[in-house]
């Protein structure tokens, strides 16, 4: 048992109640590899901005579930260290299970350093999602671990799980659900989508360049459930927003990324302004690394050091990180 204080981190209470204060929300940052930990972290110090750092199950079987957590710990003293000789202040980081399907997976990312989890029963019945959720609260607690449960389903793609349709949140479900199970945070259904293509062509409406434009989120649900819930942290998952030029980069590099759709960035500030305190982006981030790598093997043929492809990939993602703490969730020099 590896209690994630020792390792300094942070769970996700105080960074919550700040951003309910400030009315900002904090970003949740996938990761899989080392490129992407150390462009989350760069940014976030430079940005003085918290930070949770989320791991799914996908990425566990991925990189193997040591050296993940192995790297969490590493983010922390990477951390440290820049803030000291950038002349910044220490930022709060949040080692966070993402879309964690079982109790057992729950513990054992607990057990082993993890200062947040999801438990995702969205897809149960609605007494075993409570069921469930509930059992991972009370073993979580005992080591004060946070915990984010949902309600609702997101359609899109979240590693290898396919929700075909979206079943928003019922805000009548809200209170009963987080008094039940006595989660720290919710993350709502309310027309956000997994994946790059977050919405059909037929979905959309199509603006004066022909840019597909998606359904507006449906802000009159996130209304009601804060109506319900006062003060309470609200998560939106699948928020990122797509940039056509990362689309277009890939594309014409040889890629074929067809009808991609994501969530303008617009209206996820409004969304920050309001109860939700944790964004997930994560495939704004596949989709600017791709893009550059694509870019750099088109015009440079015969690079054939990593470095040299995945270090333009890795300032991409800095870039496109701070922006979001900058100009989308308002999480800059909240530290
Ligand atoms: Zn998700």
């Amino acid at each position: 048992m590896m209690s994630y204080k020792n390792l300094g981190l942070s769970n996700t209470k105080k960074m919550f109640e700040n951003a309910m204060a400030g009315e900002y929300a904090v970003p949740a940052y996938n990761f899989n590899n080392m490129e992407q930990i150390q462009a989350i972290i760069t940014a976030c110090v430079e940005s003085q901005s918290p930070v949770i750092l989320q791991v799914s199950k996908g990425a566990r079987s991925y990189a193997n579930e040591t050296l993940l957590k192995f790297m969490g710990q590493g983010a922390i003293e990477m951390m440290k260290e820049m803030a000291k000789q950038k002349g910044l202040k220490e930022i709060p980081i949040a080692l966070h299970l993402d879309h964690g399907d079982s109790f057992e997976t729950c513990k054992a990312c607990i057990d082993s350093g993890f200062s947040s989890v999801m438990i995702d029963g969205s897809h149960f019945p609605y007494e075993e999602n409570i069921a469930l959720t509930k059992k991972v609260v009370d073993y979580a607690h005992e080591f004060n671990v946070t915990v984010e449960g949902e309600l609702g389903v997101l359609a899109g793609v979240e590693d290898d799980v396919v929700a075909e349709e979206s079943t928003y949140t019922k805000p009548e479900e809200v209170v009963d659900f987080v008094s039940r199970t006595g989660v720290d945070s919710l993350a709502i259904s309310i027309g956000t989508s997994h994946g790059a293509n977050k919405f059909t062509p037929e979905q959309c409406t199509k603006n004066e360049d022909g840019v597909f434009v998606p359904p507006p989120l449906k802000f009159k649900i996130l209304e009601a459930i804060e109506e319900q819930l006062p003060g309470f942290p609200i998560v939106l998952h699948g928020s990122s927003s797509v940039p056509l030029e990362a689309v277009k980069i890939i594309n014409e590099n040889g890629g074929a990324i067809k009808d991609a759709v994501g969530l303008p960035e617009t209206e996820l500030k409004n969304a920050t302004k309001s109860a939700v305190c944790k964004v997930n982006i994560d495939s704004d981030g596949r989709l600017w690394m791709t893009a550059t790598l694509r870019k750099v093997f088109a015009e440079s043929p015969s690079e054939f050091d990593p470095r040299k492809y995945l270090g333009p990939a890795r300032s991409a993602l800095i870039e496109m990180y701070k922006h979001k703490n900058k100009n989308v969730l308002g999480s800059s020099n909240r530290v």
